[in-house]
C-alpha cells in the first residue's frame, strides 16, 4: 500500500568521535525514504536546491521511490550541521540553514494525492496540515514527528494537526515538553488526549516504546559496539516502522510490534556509518537476519 513521506532531503556536515563529514547527503525524507522502501512503494515530496547534483539524486533511483515530488528551487538546499559528544543521545546543532526549504510549500503530484499512509517529517505542523489537505480520501494511516522548536513556537498550529494524526513517533524529551508530564505512561496518557491512539518514542540508545491503548510495547536498540553517526536514527526508524505497515495488509498488535522491531533495525544499521553509507549497501537479507536476532536478545522464560 502506498506511502507517502514529506520532510526535509539535506546537506549535513556531521562530527562525532569517530569522524567529521562535510556537506554529506541527508534530511528525514531521505533518511526515511530509503529506509521504508525495503519494504514498500515510497512517495517522496521535498525540495532541494540548484547545488542538489544528480549524482546526489542517485540514492533514490534503483529503489522504490518516486521523486516526481521532489521540486527543484533556485538557491541551495537545506543544510545542518551537527556534532555528537561520546553519549549518542546528545547532540549540539552548529548550524541551520533553511535556503530553500524556507520558501517550501509542498505541492502533492496527482498520483501521490490517494497516498494511503502519510509521515509528515519534521517540518512546521501549517505545512503538515497543507499536505493532509491535498489527500483525497481518509488515509489508512497518518504519522507524524516534531521537534523542540514547533512544540514551543507553534503550539496551536501543532495541536490542530494532532487531532488528524494516528501515530506520534517523537523522542522522549520531546515527549515530556509536549505533555508537561515527566513519566512517559502519563506523558502519553496526556498526548491521547490531543488525537493520536498511538505514541511511539524513540529513546536513542535505550531502544524506542511504543503506548497504545492495549499498554505498552518496548524494543531494544540494537547492540553495537560502535555508533558512527547517530544522525537518522529516528527518521530510518521511522522508515522501517511505517515501510513494514504499509507493507502489511492488517495492522493488528502483532503487525504494530513486528513493525516496532523493523524500525529499530533500520535504525541500527543507519548509526553503523557516517550519513547514509551503512544504508545505501544494505540488503534485505541483511535486515531480515537482523530482525531474528532481535528475537533472540530479548527471548527469556519464566
Ligand atoms: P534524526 O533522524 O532526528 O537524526 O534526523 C536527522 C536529519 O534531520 C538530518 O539529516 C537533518 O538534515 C534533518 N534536520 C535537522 N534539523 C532539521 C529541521 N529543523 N527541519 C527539518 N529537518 C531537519
Amino acid at each position: 500500500m502506498s506511502l507517502l513521506v514529506v520532510g526535509s532531503v539535506a546537506f549535513d556536515s556531521l562530527e562525532t568521535p569517530f569522524g567529521k563529514v562535510e556537506r554529506t547527503l541527508g534530511g528525514a525524507a531521505t533518511y526515511f525514504s530509503v529506509a521504508a522502501s525495503f519494504f514498500t512503494h515510497v512517495n517522496l515530496v521535498g525540495v532541494v536546491g540548484d547545488d542538489f547534483t544528480e549524482r546526489d539524486e542517485e540514492i533514490f533511483r534503483g529503489r522504490r521511490i518516486d521523486i516526481k515530488g521532489l521540486e527543484r528551487a533556485p538557491g541551495k538546499t537545506f543544510f545542518w550541521a551537527g556534532r555528537y559528544g561520546t553519549d549518542p543521545n546528545e547532540r549540539v546543532t552548529l548550524a541551520t540553514e533553511l535556503n530553500v526549504f524556507a520558501a517550501f510549500r509542498p505541492k502533492l503530484p496527482e498520483s501521490f494525492r490517494s497516498s494511503k499512509n502519510v509521515f509528515l517529517a519534521n517540518i512546521d505542523p501549517k505545512l503538515q496540515k497543507s499536505v493532509l489537505e491535498q489527500i483525497s480520501g481518509k488515509p489508512r494511516m497518518v504519522a507524524l514527528d516534531t521537534m523542540n522548536y514547533w512544540i514551543e513556537r507553534t503550539p496551536a498550529e501543532l495541536r490542530e494537526i494532532l487531532k488528524h494524526t494516528h501515530v506520534l513517533v517523537i523522542n522522549d524529551a520531546e515527549t515530556r515538553m509536549l505533555s508537561n508530564e515527566h513519566n512517559l505512561l502519563r506523558a502519553a496518557r496526556h498526548i491521547f488526549k490531543l488525537g493520536p491512539r498511538t505514541l511511539i518514542i524513540k529513546r536513542g540508545e535505550h531502544g524506542a516504546m511504543m503506548v497504545d491503548s492495549r499498554g505498552a510495547f518496548c524494543v531494544p536498540a540494537y547492540p553495537l559496539e560502535e555508533v558512527h553517526d547517530p544522525t537518522g536514527a529516528g527518521d530510518s526508524f521511522a522508515g522501517g516502522f511505517m515501510g513494514y505497515l504499509a507493507a502489511s495488509r492488517t495492522m493488528n498488535d502483532a503487525v504494530l510490534r513486528r513493525a516496532m522491531v523493523y524500525g529499530s533495525v533500520l535504525g541500527s544499521f543507519a548509526v553503523e556509518r557516517f550519513g547514509l553509507e551503512r544504508l545505501r549497501k544494505l540488503k534485505r537479507r541483511e535486515i531480515d537476519a537482523r530482525a531474528r536476532h532481535f528475537g533472540e536478545l530479548t527471548r527469556f522464560r519464566l
